[in-house]
């Protein structure tokens, strides 16, 4: 496969980052995950409006204009023939010598990779379980930051339980998953946890509210308990590379029947619906 570093395309097992490079020494970078339908980019606009205000949000400047990350996530996805899957970017401070503060001249390591995935068929559509973990990050979760060592602890737990996805939660309030953003629908109803620190805006968050008012299904952003996601109609969550998937378990309790729920499956219909139209 072949990579894009630092302005060049190179074939992965070539691409090479210092062992000084401050995403490597400090977890100082931010990233982005888009999904690649039918051999196109869906949403990298959105992906890459949020990268800006990652990179702002760290001081990291932005050098690269998105049309020209469009260029290259694209060819990357046409290159290495990948038709359903995802691109992953990535933005370093750079490479300096090892000091906590900002260096005084350096330059963001940026890098990007294609992979392919089962998307529209993802098999996990059938339902997933989750576990249910403290929350153990910091009050910056709005940066998609590389830092993410609360998350590889809290999907690990997950994954030892046997469940797909962590249910991270500060004393019983869930936040969000390990690497999504978490719903419940009662009565119709569909609610997730409005933004703030506390969680990352995800943009199949944005394009599932934006779903659910067209199709006239109410919405409410308000904070939900772990015992109210166990309790609920139904729960679901949404990432790029997962799309909507159902959630029919958490620890070891069944979301009502177990199956996926009605909504939730109207939602994920409605969600590749729209990707189909905007990547064909
Ligand atoms: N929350 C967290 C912590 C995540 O890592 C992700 C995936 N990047 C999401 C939510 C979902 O965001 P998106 O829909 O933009 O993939």
């Amino acid at each position: 496969p072949v990579c894009w570093l630092n302005g060049s395309f190179v074939a992965e097992q070539d691409a090479q980052v210092s062992i000084f490079d401050r995403g490597l020494l400090f977890g100082d970078g931010v990233y982005e995950v888009a999904a690649v339908l039918n051999g196109t980019l869906l949403d990298a606009d959105r992906h890459l409006v949020r990268l800006g205000r990652s990179l702002a949000a760290i001081g990291i400047p932005n050098t690269q204009p998105a049309a020209a990350w469009l260029g290259v996530m694209q060819q990357l996805a046409t290159d290495n023939g990948v038709r359903e899957g995802l691109v992953y970017l990535q933005v370093t401070r750079g490479v300096a010598e090892r000091d906590f503060p900002f260096p005084a001249h350096v330059t963001p390591t940026m890098f990007a990779y294609a992979r392919p995935k089962l998307l529209r068929a993802d098999p996990n559509a059938s339902g997933v379980r989750l576990l249910t973990v403290p929350d153990m990050r910091w009050n910056r979760c709005d940066i998609k930051s590389t830092s993410m060592l609360a998350q590889v602890l809290a999907k690990q737990a997950a994954r030892a339980g046997g469940a797909f996805e962590a249910m991270m939660h500060e004393d019983g309030l869930v936040t969000e998953g390990g690497s999504s953003n978490l719903w419940i629908v009662n009565d119709g109803v569909v609610q997730t946890r409005p933004l703030s620190s506390d969680i990352l805006a995800g943009i199949t968050r944005d394009v599932v509210l934006e779903l659910a008012h067209a199709a006239g299904v109410p919405v409410r952003e308000r904070a939900f308990t772990v015992a109210q996601a166990k309790a609920a109609d139904e729960c679901f969550m949404s990432s790029a590379t997962s799309f909507i998937l159902p959630v029919t378990t958490i620890d070891h309790d069944a979301v009502r029947a177990g199956a996926p729920g009605a909504i939730t499956q109207r939602l994920r219909a409605a969600y590749l619906e729209r990707a189909d139209r905007l990547t064909q």
